[in-house]
């Protein structure tokens, strides 16, 4: 699976990353489908965490609404453009799936409300000034998961 990162989505997380300092923060992913396991994200929603910066928790009532005015956008053409999966940032550690994080996907992509086949996790950190650390990871109903080739367009 390829994740294409655009130039806009990446100065928008920049940006966040940069206002959070310290504080973990996340959202959803939505994404456009671009060819055989392709995709790109279009889209995602910035959400501050309270509390623990170990995990993120996700509130269903964050993304309804980001999501209807996606939808909407797109001509509700589902088949391209859909919820793609979640993404968070780990301003303190690398940006790798953590045991909770894993948790946390299987538990969404098992769910029925999602109906996805498999969901995405974007992980990021600020490296540098202006730059960003990022990997992606997806995950499976049964189960398995795997790290995708993520591409930073430019
Ligand atoms: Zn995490």
């Amino acid at each position: 699976m390829k994740i294409h990162l655009p130039v806009d989505i990446q100065k928008k997380l920049i940006s966040a990353l940069e206002k959070a300092g310290n504080q973990e923060i996340g959202g959803v992913l939505m994404g456009e489908h671009i060819a055989e396991a392709e995709f790109r994200i279009v889209d995602l929603t910035i959400q501050e965490q309270f509390g623990s910066v170990t995990f993120f928790i996700r509130l269903v009532t964050d993304i309804v609404k980001p999501l209807k005015g996606f939808f909407k956008q797109t001509r509700y053409n589902y088949k391209k453009f859909n919820y793609l999966g979640e993404w968070h940032s780990h301003p303190l550690f690398s940006p790798v799936p953590s045991k909770k994080d894993i948790q946390s996907m299987q538990e969404i992509v098992t769910d029925s409300d999602t109906g996805a086949n498999f969901v995405i996790l974007l992980i990021v950190r600020l490296k540098d000034v202006r730059e960003i650390e990022a990997t992606a990871t997806i995950f499976f109903q049964d189960g398995q998961f795997s790290e995708c080739k993520l591409i930073m367009e430019n």
